[in-house]
């Protein structure tokens, strides 16, 4: 096995796997295990008031029905407050974040975006009802996306100062996912396009802890009928573990990566291993088809 590839998926335990989540896990697993790489899974349980009962076991069975086997232990972001406090410090230490108690209807003013410290004097890091903010220049920031090419963020103007530690004192998204992929040294993130508009954040943040990014691939999404991305907040459905082969199947199509006629309804382990053998990257389109409603 390489150690140089190391991919990931990191599902949210919102919900159970829907074919959208499945694409995004089926094209990093085909990408890493084409490369000799390694497939890590990784809870995203870092906001409970958004978790359903019962998501996370219902996502890893999904994952094992459906022939995505992961390696190494899985993690959980619960269970990693510290190490995300400890990297706060850090960024505190590097005078790289600020403390902010502004309301939405104070930056809606703004277009809800931050810029600039807005506050004086001594705060300790997790005192109830501040944020954390991490403090832009205004830089354009730019990277190349393995699938979409050379993109471009105005940091400043566009997403502002954003927020790191949150008012409720939860850790937010864009830290800990930032933090986890440096630890598990991740080094190709292939995943929906939905996050596109995040990565800027993260290399920003990569960049402050004096880390190299890892290499990003951003997939088309899978549009309902309605042309919004499959999620669980508009009740995309679940996918059926005993519609796995044909689950894989469907992916590997839209994937743009022409499966034979003859391997349908064969085994997920064969599909897989077909979609290993066969991983092209090039071949995956831009856009999906919309469904006919
Ligand atoms: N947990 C995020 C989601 O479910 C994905 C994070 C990522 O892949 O960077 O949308």
């Amino acid at each position: 096995m390489s150690t140089s590839y190391i991919g990931r998926f990191a599902p949210s335990p919102t919900g159970p796997l829907h074919m959208g989540s499945l694409l995004a896990a089926l094209a990093s697993f085909l990408d890493a295990r084409s490369q000799q790489g390694k497939w890590l899974i990784r809870i995203e349980d870092l906001d409970p008031p958004r978790e359903q009962a019962g998501a996370t076991d219902s996502i890893l069975s999904s994952l094992e029905a459906h022939g995505l086997l992961h390696d190494d232990e899985i993690c959980f972001q619960s269970q990693r407050h510290e190490r995300y406090l400890e990297v706060l410090e850090q960024l505190l230490e590097l005078d790289a974040i600020f403390p902010c108690q502004c309301s939405r209807q104070e930056l809606a003013a703004n277009r809800g975006i931050h810029n600039g410290r807005c506050h004086v004097g001594e705060v300790k890091l997790q005192s109830p009802g501040w944020a954390w903010r991490a403090a832009i220049r205004a830089i354009n920031l730019q990277f190349e996306d393995g699938l979409k090419g050379i993109q471009e963020q105005a940091l400043a103007e566009e997403v502002g100062d954003f927020v790191l530690l949150r008012k409720d004192g939860l850790f937010a998204y864009q830290l800990a996912v930032v933090v986890d992929d440096i630890d598990f040294n991740v080094s190709h993130i292939v995943r929906g396009e939905d996050l596109l508009s995040s990565t800027a954040r993260q290399i920003y943040l990569y960049e402050l802890l004096n880390c190299t990014a890892a290499k990003y691939f951003h997939l088309p999404l899978i549009l309902n009928t309605q042309g919004q991305k499959l999620s669980k907040q508009n009740h995309a459905p679940a996918i059926q573990s005993s519609q796995a082969s044909e689950n894989i199947y469907h992916c590997l199509q839209l994937l743009g990566q022409n499966p034979k006629a003859e391997l349908k309804g064969a085994p997920c382990k064969e599909l897989i291993q077909w979609g290993i053998d066969n991983w092209n990257l090039e071949n995956i389109p831009g856009k999906l088809p919309e469904p006919a409603s």
